[in-house]
């Protein structure tokens, strides 16, 4: 009896041993391979300059689909696109925006998503601001002279300087004025345009009824040189938006009398309906194949740079880490599935799509690692409610090296998220889903959905620290004896309303999108 357990004990501590050093080769090699042969710029470069933004309905979005599959192929992974709806067809041609009175200059902007095609030659015409109005009436006894004009639509900004550079270098008192100033320009563009009797959304519809020829807007991001583009929302006149400095350079003029002419040639064309996609990669599970854990990132992105930030990065993060875990442990115990969602952008359109159509994986997720907010390091992770997250996550990220590990913080068991991007789907269907959160880098105000959300931004050393983080962690968690605990906390009080929280609710996606 002694003597067999003894040779049980010492059996089971030779295959604990065994599989404790396994375990540190595995991780070591991924270590390596992420550090000595990254894809990465190669990847970036090909998907971002080559393919470039990917808005949903493109063909450079089917393009970056097509060539995800490709790239999976070549390693030897299995991948497919998966159609998930369709959405309005649209390809952007030539942005060209010329100031021809009172001088010649060529303007810094672009036509915003989706904005109907000018002819070749584009549209010549004056450019005229909204009127001041006190009124409904008086807005509506202006409107004839919006008439085969182009009309700027967006407030004037005071100052192209972002606050941090008034901060470094102006006294504290013309900081402060100029706040004020801002501050009140602001409240009576707002009251301005209730007087109008319209919403900055309502009235496109009445100057495009009343015959303008073009709309320019300026939606600026806070940083030198940066706006947001989004979709433009006329029918048949194009939207450009134009940089800070030259739409406040064309309002000054217009306000002035000094009559600016621009011509704008914004050329697009229309595609009719197109199917929507995600792409789907999957290295079979050897033990558990029923069971997953998935790599999350949006591969859809806004087209006013090329998406590198959003998602650019995140996407790269889970090619780079399947790439490397189809070589390293091409065996897993469970199945790895990567998601590149479509349509994030539009409201998780790709993942709410993926949750709906596979019920069978999401009862059987292990876990789900999402990253989508920009090339920094992950500084962030919460348990997003799980009320034992803090057990499995804490013991999967005890294995990632601690230079990885020391710049997170973590929250346990932190609050389910809602939304904001594709982790959300999943923990709405009560799913173990965790968010790679990022370190700024700048990101809201210079790249987050901007003009110049472009490759030279990157950070490839922030990047592969993130695709070591996330590779050892889907390691560690298709390894895991245990099945991660769905188990959800009591959630707080919410700060905002008082009352207590409650877990977010599974919503529909959008899957015929933009065909109105
Ligand atoms: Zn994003």
């Amino acid at each position: 009896m002694k003597n067999s357990y003894r040779i049980l004990a010492s059996a089971l501590m030779l295959v604990s041993t065994l599989s404790f050093a396994q375990e540190a080769t595995t991780i070591e090699k991924i270590v390596k391979e992420a550090q000595e042969n990254s894809q990465l710029e190669s990847l970036a470069q090909e998907l971002l300059d080559g393919i470039g933004p990917r808005l949903v309905g493109t063909p450079q979005m089917k393009n970056a689909h097509d060539w995800a599959v490709k790239n999976y192929k070549s390693w030897g992974i299995d991948a497919r696109n998966e159609r998930f709806g369709t959405w309005r067809g649209w390809e952007r041609g030539i942005s060209h925006i010329d100031m021809l009175e009172p001088r010649v200059q060529s303007l810094r902007g672009t036509q915003l998503a989706w904005c109907p095609s000018t002819s070749k030659e584009g549209i010549t015409a004056e450019v005229i601001t909204l009127p001041v109005v006190s009124n409904p009436e008086e807005f509506k006894a202006w409107l004839p002279q919006a008439k085969g004009k182009i009309i700027l639509i967006s407030r004037k900004e005071p100052t192209g300087r972002p606050n941090y550079n008034w901060e470094e270098f102006a006294t504290e008192a013309s900081f402060e004025k100029m706040k004020t100033e801002r501050d009140s320009l602001y409240e009576a563009w707002k009251i301005n345009m209730k007087n109008t009797g319209y919403t900055s959304r309502s009235i496109i519809k009445v100057l495009e009824d009343a015959g303008a020829a073009g709309l320019i807007s300026s939606n600026w991001s806070k940083g030198f040189g940066t706006n947001k583009i989004f979709s433009a929302r006329t029918k048949n006149i194009p939207t450009v938006s134009l940089e800070l400095e030259d739409y406040t350079l064309v309002y000054r003029l217009a306000a002035r009398g000094q009559k600016p002419v621009l011509n704008i040639t914004a050329l697009s064309q229309e595609l009719g309906e197109v199917p929507t996609f995600n792409t789907i990669g999957e290295i079979k599970g050897s033990e558990k194949p029923n069971e997953y854990v998935v790599l999350s990132a949006h591969f859809d992105s806004w087209d006013g740079g090329t998406g590198a930030t959003d998602n650019g990065t995140g996407s790269l993060v889970m090619m780079e880490t399947m790439r490397i875990l189809k070589k390293i442990y091409p065996n897993p115990k469970r199945t790895i599935i990567v998601g590149h969602w479509g349509s994030e952008e539009q409201g998780l359109n790709g993942s709410r799509s993926f949750v709906e159509d596979h019920p069978e994986v999401i009862a059987n997720i292990q876990a789900v690692f999402n990253q989508d907010n920009g090339t920094g390091r992950v500084v962030n992770l919460s348990g997003q409610g799980f009320l034992h997250a803090y057990e499995y996550l804490g013991r999967w990220l005890e294995k990632v090296p601690n230079s990885v590990t020391k710049h997170i913080e973590t929250e346990f068991p932190g609050t389910p998220g809602g939304g904001g991007s594709d982790y959300a789907s999943f923990v709405a269907a009560g799913v173990p889903a965790f968010n790679l959160s990022s370190l700024d880098w700048s990101y809201r105000d210079y790249t987050w959905h901007t003009n110049r959300d472009t490759y030279d931004k990157l950070i490839f050393d922030d990047i592969k620290n993130n695709v070591v983080l996330t590779a050892i962690l889907a390691y560690m968690a298709s390894e895991d004896p245990k099945t991660s605990s769905r188990e959800k906390s009591v959630l707080p009080l919410s700060k905002r309303t008082g009352k207590q929280m409650k877990w977010p609710k599974q919503r529909t996606p959008n899957r015929k999108g933009g065909m109105n």
